[in-house]
């Protein structure tokens, strides 16, 4: 608070006397307040809590220089975590840490490296380069000085970092959310950034990874026993997240295993296995069929089809016909006469009006678009451009 805005609130206070403690407390708190997106969690350690269940991200300063965690869902995020760094320290960028491979935890990357040098775990290095070449070519045309920063450095079972006075810990959660988590701790401050295998209100996507890999992971979290879990989308949370997350693939896999033993084929446990218990959560409802799908392959044992094998990458420009579920789902039809519905993810989706980042809530039924979608994924838009 400034001199100024401190003598106003005083001299408003002796005005009312002590006639309304609480009305004085209230002027305090309206007093112009700094729009801050990293929320501090420790001395010197910040969270970035994505919008709308974007992609988190986490800012620790050392006395050495600053490491990143995750790099925000968009490199317009990026870029404004960035300009909040400069207003709190003027040390240098150092390092990048990233959780997995899925592209909203690493887009903005190049945002900040060179000069941070950044650090994955080696498959999830390999599944970015195994990625199919339209999902980076969208990447590329979705944000024009867009660059591929890829982990300088990259482990395979843990990591220590050590950093002007800072520990950090790095362990591979092996095939948890995808194949190549990495959890970071700070065992001094038993603050953990999760990545995508604890969420506190939002159902987890095990499409690339497994049941059994993230129970594994959770148990191993768990002995860590964090005072802060900033997880990989969603509110930040505790301890006892780690167990509730346990509890909803326990829950999940011991009901697609007893309909299993009752002979039920896949298709079928699919529309059967609910987990009501957690209807509160973000995303249950369309993460649901996949965890599902993934405890059965876990369960059987059988083959579990790559998911990545059946991409199929289409594009359509054309009219907004009906916006449906808060952007969540976009008829467009183009002049040919075609018209397609288009699955659009907080996460997945890429979109832009005139260049700049946009919001699936912003799209307009008659606005002009030129989509990028997966046609073997559901219709999945990988990009959206708004005129
Ligand atoms: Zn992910």
């Amino acid at each position: 608070m400034s001199k100024h805005t401190r003598l106003m609130a005083l001299s408003l206070l002796s005005f009312l006397r002590v006639g309304s403690l609480v009305l004085a407390l209230g002027i305090l708190f309206l007093a112009p307040a700094q729009a801050q997106i990293l929320k501090p969690v420790g001395e010197g350690i910040y969270a970035f809590v994505g919008e709308n269940f974007t992609a988190n991200a986490g800012v620790v300063i050392t006395d050495d220089g600053v490491v990143v965690i995750e790099s925000g869902s968009t490199p317009a995020v990026s870029k404004a975590i960035l300009k909040e760094i400069q207003t709190l320290t003027q040390k240098p960028l150092r390092f990048i840490i990233n959780s997995q491979s899925h592209p909203d935890h690493w887009v903005g990357n190049y945002v900040f490296s060179p000069p941070a040098l950044v650090i994955g775990h080696e498959k999830m290095k390999g599944e970015i380069l195994a990625m199919p070449p339209n999902r980076l070519a969208g990447i590329r045309a979705t944000y024009q000085d867009f660059r591929t920063a890829l982990p300088h450095i990259t482990y395979r079972d843990k990591m220590a970092l050590e950093l002007g006075g800072r520990q950090f810990e790095l362990y591979y959660l092996e095939n948890s959310h995808t194949q190549g988590d990495t959890a970071i701790w700070l065992p001094r401050e038993r603050i953990l950034f999760s990545g995508s295998t604890v969420y506190t209100t939002r159902a987890p996507n095990v499409r690339d990874g497994s049941t059994t890999g993230m129970l594994k992971a959770l148990d191993f979290l768990a002995t860590l026993n964090p005072k802060v879990v900033i997880p990989g989308h969603g509110p930040l949370g505790e301890a006892k997240d780690i167990q509730q997350m346990k509890t909803y693939i326990s829950l999940l896999r011991q009901r697609v295993g007893e309909e299993i033993k009752k002979g039920k084929k896949l298709d079928e446990i699919k529309t059967s296995v609910k987990v009501p218990e957690f209807s509160h959560w973000d995303r249950l409802a369309q993460e649901l069929p996949a965890n599902v799908e993934s405890a059965y392959f876990d369960l059987t044992g059988l083959p579990k089809p790559k998911h990545e094998a059946h991409e199929e990458m289409r594009r359509i420009a054309g009219i907004v016909e009906k916006n449906e579920g808060g952007g969540r789902s976009i008829t467009v039809k183009a002049a040919s006469g075609e018209s397609v519905t288009l699955s659009v993810s907080q996460s997945r989706t890429a979109i832009s009006r005139a260049g700049k980042p946009a919001k699936r809530e912003e799209i307009k039924v008659g606005e002009k678009i030129d989509a990028e979608y997966d046609a073997a994924e559901k219709n999945t838009a990988a990009s959206i451009k708004i005129e």
